[in-house]
């Protein structure tokens, strides 16, 4: 079969989609891989790396008219038309954007979106939004640490001790639990919040506080256990509470990294304007959440902007919406094997698509087939 990869086009986007590691193991399986020419220079894979691993390197027409077109990002608009009808497109499709998902349709092609695997252990190789939100979480600590003016640890030195930093992080996912074991390294003093009270381990057991705040009636402990591993969202009674034992530790903070999320709704709002104000000079913010805000406003703070710093009251507020592509080389490296591992369910031994609506993997991430949207 013949499977390209395209280069991506999205602003700021630098990851791709299949790596000399993984082209020599589809390539093993007896596929054709045709890449872009560049497609992998942003994550410092040269076009030698892949032609070394025995990939073809083509022009852009050639990766987009593969049988299988591996993707980082959804095609845009000018992209689309570029697949061939009949063809399969796999990657971060955003199983949420109605819109692109009607544009795949409208192209004819079988669209597996892998966002919307489950949170299933057998599932786990393939999970990018956890591949990926582990880099965030990470990077989300380094670019704090780089803009903070202070040091992480405490230091003790002949001119005197300097205090260990406080660090507080909101949503304790994959990205804060990274974003807690990282600030941990650098000696950080760490706090933590997240609505799921089942997460109070995992902080402690990586040397970090869990913020408590009880479950006072019946509907907020429903709400707390989530849905199939996600938050749901809190009654306004929990968020309350939650809001005035956060405002607390953020007034003292010298770092906040926000990555507290809802699948599907406005991110929660967690670090108000009032608290930003009390923080104190040269604190910084870095809100993973940002553009995902109420109305694509704000993020966890709705003073952040996306893709943008902005300074606000004397704290630094990063709206960063793509940190894993800051880590491009390993960000790609570990997208592409859970692309590989996908592949494992849609090709059968002869080397051929198939489509297994059996596997609740693949019926869970096949967004588009033979011109209708089709969702699990
Ligand atoms: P996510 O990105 O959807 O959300 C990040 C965090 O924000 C979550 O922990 C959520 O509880 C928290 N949050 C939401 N509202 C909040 C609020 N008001 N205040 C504080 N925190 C809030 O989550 P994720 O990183 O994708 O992880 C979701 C779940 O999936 C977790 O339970 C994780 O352990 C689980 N998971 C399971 C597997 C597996 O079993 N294979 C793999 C990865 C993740």
């Amino acid at each position: 079969m013949l499977i390209g990869v395209p280069a991506e086009s999205s602003a700021g986007e630098t990851r791709v989609a299949a790596t000399p590691e993984t082209v020599k193991k589809l390539k093993a399986q007896g596929h054709t891989l045709r890449i872009e020419s560049g497609a992998g220079t942003a994550a410092s894979v040269p076009d030698a790396a892949y032609a070394a691993a025995g990939a073809e390197l083509s022009d852009a027409a050639g990766a987009w008219g593969a049988d299988l077109v591996l993707k980082v990002r959804s095609p845009s608009p000018a992209e689309t038309p570029r697949l061939r009808a009949g063809a399969t497109v796999v990657g971060m499709l955003d199983p949420l954007d109605a819109a692109g998902l009607q544009r795949l349709a409208g192209a004819g092609v079988t669209a597996y979106a892998l966002e919307a695997a489950p949170r299933t252990t057998r599932a786990q190789s393939m999970d990018v939004l956890s591949s990926q939100a582990n880099i965030a979480g990470y990077k989300a600590v380094m670019i704090a640490a780089d803009r903070y003016q202070r040091f992480f640890p405490m230091l003790m030195t002949a001119a005197g001790t300097v205090k260990a930093a406080r660090v507080v992080i909101l949503g304790v996912g994959v990205a804060g639990l990274q974003a807690i074991a990282t600030a941990k390294r650098l000696g950080a003093v760490i706090e933590a919040s997240d609505v799921r009270p089942s997460v109070k381990e995992q902080v402690e057991s990586l040397g970090g506080k869990f913020i408590e705040v009880s479950y006072d009636t019946d509907e907020e402990k429903q709400a707390a256990v989530g849905a199939g591993g996600y938050a749901k969202p809190m009654p306004a009674s929990w968020l309350a509470r939650q809001q005035a034992e956060v405002a607390k530790r953020v007034a003292l903070a010298d770092v906040v990294i926000g990555t507290a999320l809802i699948p599907g709704r406005a991110a929660p709002t967690l670090i108000t304007a009032d608290m930003v104000k009390s923080m104190k000079p040269g604190s910084v913010i870095v809100d993973i959440a940002a553009g995902k805000g109420p109305g694509g406003v704000g993020g966890n703070c709705p003073l952040s902007e996306a893709d943008k710093t902005v300074v606000q009251h004397g704290v630094t507020i990063v709206g960063a919406t793509n940190l894993a592509a800051l880590v491009a080389a390993d960000a790609s490296a570990l997208y592409a094997r859970n692309v590989l591992d996908f592949l494992k369910l849609i090709i059968n031994r002869e080397g051929a698509l198939h489509i297994d609506l059996q596997d609740d993997i693949v019926a869970a991430c096949l967004m588009t087939h033979e011109g209708a949207v089709r969702r699990a």
